[in-house]
């Protein structure tokens, strides 16, 4: 079996290592691997964003699965750190806490004396947080990188995929601004760009306009232990020291279509916030990143086969936390044709 993966960010470097050993698999990105998402992604490993109980357990199964890929690659650059949750409207996260703790999600409450002996260098507390100890932070474009080493699938960067070649109702490769590539599977993981190829195809795929903008800060000495969702934004601190904050708080269910301010006035907004919380530190930006968060239509992900045989569509947002979990049920799919998890995921709900 020859698979073609358009996209090395997260999901196909995902899908790329799920074949590995199974497949001959060339992953060709028109950029750079680590993907452009994934590269401007804070890299939460979250069940807390979530749309329906399915969701829920999705998300749920995704975090595992990072777990067992570390198992497997323990290099792949991720913690279980943990988060501490605070924001304005406590009665919204008081009603989430119930439905995840009915769900058996860990979550915790802290009073102000805890948070302040796990978080001890914050300049201000709430009075109260809560505490999800089950969740982490991956450096997904570095995890991208290293799954598609260990696949040993054949990488390609720099190069465009214009078409996906069809004859007689079956793929049969890409055509590329540098020449065909041959393949009886291709997986479309080109993020953003997964709908244009959908639409080729008069396969629905309707995507959203979900920018985001990602912060990164120079290094710090170690401050911060646990990934923190605050009113003012998420943040972490990565193992290098460097903090990472998107602009808005709760990011992931942000739905403005496009960035009101310029990139550089929302980043020294958020830094003056920032310093806030750690005037003590003498923090400066290092790099702004904006990407378009791939979003479906019902903000729900699409993993599976349509349209011509042998074509697939592997594109999501949340896919930090969901990566693994959505390569692993895609290979399922193309090796053995189980689709019994996917059911609320596929393409032709559109
Ligand atoms: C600001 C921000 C914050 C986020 N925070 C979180 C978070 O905390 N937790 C979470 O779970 N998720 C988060 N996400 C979402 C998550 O990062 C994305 O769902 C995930 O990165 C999508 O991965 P991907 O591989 O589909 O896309 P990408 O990383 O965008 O990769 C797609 C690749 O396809 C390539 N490509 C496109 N078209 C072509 C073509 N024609 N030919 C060849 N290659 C092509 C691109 O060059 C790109 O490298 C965040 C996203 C953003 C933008």
């Amino acid at each position: 079996m020859q698979v073609v993966v358009i996209g090395g960010g997260i999901l196909g470097a995902s899908a790329a290592w799920h074949l590995r050993e199974k497949a001959e698999v060339t992953v060709v990105d028109a950029g750079a691997v680590g993907g452009l998402a994934s590269r401007a992604s804070l890299g939460w490993l979250n069940a807390t964003f979530y749309l329906s109980e399915d969701h829920f357990r999705f998300r749920q199964s995704g975090i595992n699965a990072w777990r067992d890929a570390k198992n497997k690659l323990p290099e792949l650059p991720l913690s279980w750190r943990g988060t501490i949750i605070w924001a304005t409207d406590d009665e919204n996260i008081a009603i989430s806490a119930q439905e995840l703790l009915g769900w058996g999600y860990r979550v915790k409450e802290l009073d102000q004396k805890t948070m302040r002996s796990l978080e001890p260098f914050l300049a201000k507390y709430p009075h109260s947080a809560l505490l999800l100890p089950d969740e982490g932070y991956v450096n997904l474009s570095l995890a991208a990188d290293m799954l598609l080493k260990a696949s040993g699938a054949a990488v390609l960067s720099g190069i465009t995929v214009q078409e996906i070649e069809v004859v007689n109702d079956r793929v049969t490769g890409v055509h590329t601004n540098h020449g065909i590539i041959k393949g009886d599977q291709v997986i479309v993981a080109a993020g953003t760009a997964s709908g244009g190829f959908a639409k080729s195809f008069d396969i629905k795929l309707p995507m959203l306009d979900r920018p985001g903008l990602m912060l990164r800060t120079t290094p710090a000495p170690k401050t911060l232990s646990h990934i923190c969702s605050t009113p003012d934004f998420e943040l972490l601190q990565q193992n290098d020291g460097r903090f990472m904050l998107p602009t808005s708080p709760a990011h992931q269910s942000e739905t403005s279509e496009e960035i009101s301010f310029t990139p550089g006035n929302m980043a020294s907004n958020a830094m003056g916030r920032l310093s806030e919380y750690f005037p003590h530190l003498n923090l400066s930006l290092e790099e702004i990143m904006v990407a378009n968060r791939p979003v479906p239509g019902d903000e729900l992900p699409v993993i599976g086969q349509a349209g011509p045989e042998g074509l697939y569509f592997l594109t999501m947002h949340s896919a930090a936390t969901l990566g693994i979990i959505a390569g692993e049920y895609l290979a399922n799919e193309i090796l053995d044709n189980d689709t019994s998890n996917l059911k609320p995921f596929r393409p032709q709900r559109f």
